[in-house]
């Protein structure tokens, strides 16, 4: 009878986190090679196999004892608690095996059974500290020397890396974890979130939170995990760890950092970390990289001077968000003044982005921990400024450089009570002060026109895309004191009933009435053929 080696990681040390797999391994395993105290975790499940536990130095004559009875023809469970590949079992044995020359084809048969490692279990109990590019790093010396893992933690440190320390500390091993802050200290704030697990998913369980200046008051023993948040990491309602999938997201005015709807997020404009729409790489632009990279090789051995680093710190030591928004002169007025343009440009500074767009804006996007002061000194400058994204946003005509003035007052009521509501997509309200419409009003979402005193209004256009079409008229000469409440009527219902994400005129062909009017298609008479970029 051909023999087995079973390497199995069972878990954190409860019933529940075994796989399936793990447990029937166990179960049809002939004898059980294990440490003490992971032989009594599993004793549960064990039915009459015999049991070779030793003590937690004699790791290699396990593993060797259990190869040898796996070639007597015996099916040997290898236990190791986590998972047996992280500083666990697997390694060990295959390094017995590869040391006799064993080969998949001819030797005993072995199966890694996968298990969950105390990185994840114990970040389960924190909230999601981890999240983000991590690593573990063991704090035991025994088998590595502290040089490297002096330079392991550095290296992990200085990279921004979430850090998972096992074996942080033992009876006799104290120093490491206090070497292991004194080098995270110098590259990350004190207050960088800690949390200490101790006996995860066992009897003894205990969770505590800390930071890195204070993680050494707290009891760290044997069976803790040590996780070290990174730059961004920070404490949420007293006892969650949470890291950020990323490094920057953009916000808007009045609206909290972070607070995206879930159709909003994973994509690349709001989150600049999303992963971006897969594009093929040309080769065109690896050869030129390459290219380059020759050339300054040459030019590195031709000057005897090596290309210089960059010095500036790359990792951002506060959390960094975008402020994200846009700016014009005003509802009515068209022309910026001199000042604003200077204070505009000092206010975006050298890494802001100033962005010319075919709204009557300048979209502005720039890091700042501080948006009140920026926004703050623009309002000062005579500037209107309005939030982006999904929001009501009012395209106003500039009335014959205000010649046309009657109508203004109406504009500025509209834009006074509903620009910047935030609405199930962008929306865009073209308000003109003549028949001419040389704003195009009647293009956008909803438009309203003035004349002869009073106003006609469009709804539904469709701006974008070979099926472009405008506006529906849908009633002319409505009363001033009558324009504010039915646009308004409109609005609400749109904000109530539209789906997320639908743009207004596909709601006004769905609903098929609005505001008490119905809905007639625009769409051109012919039939396109369909784009496969959309419409
Ligand atoms: N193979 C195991 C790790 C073994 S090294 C795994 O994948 O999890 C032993 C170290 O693992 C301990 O010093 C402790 O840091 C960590 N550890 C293992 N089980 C743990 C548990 N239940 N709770 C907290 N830490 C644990």
């Amino acid at each position: 009878m051909k023999g087995k080696l079973l390497i199995i990681g069972f878990g954190p040390g409860s019933y529940d986190h075994i796989t399936e797999r793990a447990k029937q391994a166990i179960q049809e395993s002939d004898c059980i090679v294990g440490y003490k105290t992971y032989v009594e975790l599993i004793s549960g499940l064990i039915t009459g196999q015999k049991i070779i536990s030793t003590g937690m130095s004699e790791e290699v004559s396990r593993a060797q004892a259990a190869v040898k009875m796996a070639e007597d023809g015996q099916k040997v469970a290898v236990i190791s608690s986590g998972d047996a590949g992280v500083y666990g079992m697997s390694g060990l044995v295959y390094e017995v095996l590869v040391e006799k020359g064993w080969k998949e084809a001819t030797g005993v048969e072995v199966e890694v059974i996968p298990g969950i490692s105390a990185i994840n279990s114990c970040a389960s109990l924190l909230g999601a500290p981890v999240m983000h590019d991590a690593c573990t790093i063991s704090l035991s010396d025994h088998l590595t020397p502290w040089k490297l893992i002096e330079k392991r933690i550095e290296a992990a440190a200085q990279a921004d890396f979430v850090i998972a320390f096992y074996n942080p500390k033992s009876g006799r091993r104290t120093r490491q974890i206090v070497e292991a802050q004194k080098i995270l200290l110098q590259h990350r704030s004190p207050e960088t979130p800690v949390g200490l697990v101790k006996s995860a998913y066992r009897d003894r369980e205990s969770v505590v939170i800390s930071n890195l200046r204070d993680m050494l008051d707290h009891d760290i023993g044997m069976l803790t995990t040590v996780i070290v948040g990174n730059s961004q990491t920070f404490l949420y309602d007293e006892n969650k760890l949470i890291t950020p999938r990323g490094y920057q997201r953009k916000y808007t005015l009045n609206t909290e950092k972070q607070r995206l709807r879930p159709h909003e997020r994973l994509r690349k404009e709001n989150e600049p970390w999303a992963l971006p729409d897969e594009e093929p790489v040309s080769e065109k632009v690896e050869a030129q990289a390459s290219a380059l990279q020759l050339a300054n090789e040459a030019l590195a051995l031709a000057t005897g001077k090596q290309e210089e680093e960059p010095a500036e710190d790359i990792i951002p030591s506060r959390v960094e968000s975008i402020l994200e928004f846009g700016v014009s002169p005003g509802l009515v007025n068209k022309k910026f003044t001199s000042k604003q343009l200077l204070t505009l440009a000092e206010v975006v500074g050298e890494h802001g982005e100033m962005e010319y767009t075919p709204h009557h804006q300048i979209k502005v996007q720039l890091s700042t921990d501080e948006p009140d002061l920026v926004t703050e000194k623009l309002k000062a400058e005579g500037f209107l400024l309005l939030p982006a994204g999904d929001v009501l946003q009012i395209k106003a005509c500039d009335f014959c450089d205000g010649e046309k003035y009657d109508s203004i007052p109406y504009v500025e009521q509209l834009q006074e009570e509903l620009g910047g509501r935030a609405l199930p997509k962008e929306l865009k309200l073209g308000f003109n002060g003549c028949g001419m419409a040389c704003y195009g009003g009647v293009q956008e979402d909803i438009g309203i026109v003035f004349r002869k005193g009073k106003f006609d209004l469009f709804l539904g256009g469709k701006p974008l895309s070979r099926t472009a079409h405008s506006a529906q008229p849908v009633m002319e000469g409505i009363e001033p004191d009558q324009l504010v409440g039915i646009v308004t009527g409109i609005i609400q219902e749109y904000e109530e009933k539209g789906h997320p994400n639908e743009r207004f005129f596909k709601f006004f062909k769905r609903v098929q009435e609005v505001g008490g009017f119905k809905h007639k298609d625009m769409a051109p008479v012919i039939q396109l053929e369909p784009a496969p970029c959309g419409d």
